[in-house]
């Protein structure tokens, strides 16, 4: 056996139990195995095929390379399957986890056990439509073929992300899909908006805040310990997490906030660390990574989802920083699509990405118009769309200055109408998450958006 690696696609499919859990289990178990992912595709929601009468599939493809020949390859597999207590019940029918292979180098396998090309997979979609995610190598050319002449996806189909574990996946091809709104907790004495509103509040009010965001709709609270307004000044990781990990610790422990997701505001790794442990699902960094080399590898290492926020600079330089010579679009496009790639280098799983163009971050007047304007643009663009696509996207216009700017309102907690203005247009544009400040007010401008524009 040579020790030069072999290139195999591994195929895995779970439609039973916790399908997340199980199917991250069995790529963390082939890496045990001495088995190198290489490439991972998107994880997509599909209505199972040949045999209706079962819940839906999450399925993925992923490009290994292992020295193992093709059936001491296949017994790998299938003792993962087992370690992983694959049930199956009926032939084609619910299972745990199922991991086929799909192609081995470009070898054609007849065998008892094992047929290569897998013999099924020109009929699957649920194969396909994750196999075109990477580009297949020149060995595979008349595949890749095959995959490039595949029709539009069907909303029978979406690729996922998860917020959290007792939450509904979000399905960023469902055109019926339902925004979630992200409920703004400042605990910072100095935010441009509420700044001090919460800070002096002891742990009850606190939680009282949180529960009536919860009652108002609220699908995710982000707490954040600082503020990234223009000029704002740095916090250490210690001081954030002296102000807001007791709240996360209160909020996590509260029954009404079972599925609610919370998510973290924080560009400290530290601070990620501790919170995820305290019970945060969700990591927003506005620096995507940068501002801390440990971010994404600590993010992986838990595996969280975070949310990468296009900016450039900091709080003190980035306002100068506006130069777009191909125009917004294409720079955010792009500059989000390096943190995507950094983000996947650390480890951090396709399906916990989220994406936030930065409103109000590095982008002068007219920038924040347009990337509202276009961000259906954005959301399909095609150059950078190998990183991009199938991610769902934030936005974070509420009561920013260009809202006020427009409007003529001087007082930042008075810019709603014109954020609900902005709202809307990021749901028109294709947003799952918009992140704003008045709960209340906000879930009923999302609800009647949605009603308009995401029609099943
Ligand atoms: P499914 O066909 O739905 O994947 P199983 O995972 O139970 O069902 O597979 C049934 C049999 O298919 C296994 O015993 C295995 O030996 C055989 N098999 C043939 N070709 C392949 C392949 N390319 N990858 C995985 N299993 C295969
Ligand atoms: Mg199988």
């Amino acid at each position: 056996m040579s020790d030069a690696p072999n290139k195999a696609v591994v195929a895995f499919g779970s439609n039973m139990g916790d399908r997340i859990a199980t199917i991250e289990a069995a790529l963390a178990a082939m890496k045990d195995k001495n088995l190198n992912v290489v490439k991972l595709s998107s994880l997509y929601e599909t209505k199972p095929m040949y045999y209706d009468d079962q819940d839906p599939f999450l399925n993925g493809v992923c490009q290994i390379e292992t020295t193992l020949e093709p059936l001491p390859l296949l017994d790998v597999l299938q003792s993962i399957e087992n370690e992983l207590g694959r049930k199956r019940i009926i032939d084609k029918g619910p299972r745990t986890i199922d991991l086929d292979i799909i192609l081995y180098n470009q070898e054609h396998i007849k065998h008892p056990r094992l047929e290569v090309p897998h013999k099924l997979m020109l009929e699957r979609e649920f194969v396909l439509r994750p196999l075109a995610d990477f580009t297949p190598s020149a060995a595979h050319r008349p595949i890749y073929q095959f995959l490039q002449a595949l029709p539009e996806m069907d909303s029978s189909m979406s690729p996922v992300t998860v917020l959290h574990q007792q939450m509904p996946l979000i399905r960023s091809h469902d055109s019926a899909r339902k925004t979630h709104v992200m409920a703004i907790l400042n605990l910072t004495p100095d935010s441009f908006s509420d700044g001090g509103v919460h800070s002096q509040k002891d742990l009850e009010t606190i939680m009282a805040t949180a529960r009536n965001f919860i009652a108002a709709g609220a699908d995710i609270i982000d707490i954040g310990g600082q503020s990234t307004r223009p000029r704002a000044e740095y916090l250490s990781a210690e001081e954030e997490l002296r102000r807001i990990l007791p709240v996360v610790k209160a909020i996590r422990s509260m029954e009404e906030a079972n599925d609610v997701a919370l998510s973290i505001d924080t560009f400290h790794s530290k601070v990620a660390r501790e919170t995820i442990l305290a019970g945060a699902d969700i990591i927003n960094d506005v620096s995507a990574g940068v501002r801390d080399k440990d971010m994404l590898a600590t993010v992986a290492e838990l595996g969280k989802t975070i949310i990468l926020m296009h900016m450039r600079g900091d709080a003190h330089t980035m306002m100068k920083l506006t130069d777009y010579p191909e125009g917004v679009l294409k720079g955010v496009a792009e500059e989000l699509s390096e943190r995507v790639q950094a983000a996947r280098a650390a480890g951090i799983l396709p399906w916990h990405i989220i994406l936030d163009p930065g409103l109000g971050f590095a982008k002068n007047q007219q920038q924040n118009l347009e990337l509202l304007r276009r961000l259906r643009e954005l959301r399909d663009d095609t150059e950078n769309s190998a990183w991009l696509k199938n991610h769902p996207w934030l936005t974070g216009p509420s009561r920013k200055g260009f809202v006020g700017k427009v409007t003529e309102v001087e007082e930042a907690s008075k810019r709603s109408y014109g954020t609900a203005a902005a709202v809307t247009a990021s749901i028109e544009g294709g947003a799952e998450i918009v992140r704003i400040h008045d709960v209340s007010g906000m879930v009923q401008v999302t609800k009647m958006a949605d009603a308009i524009y995401r029609s099943p």
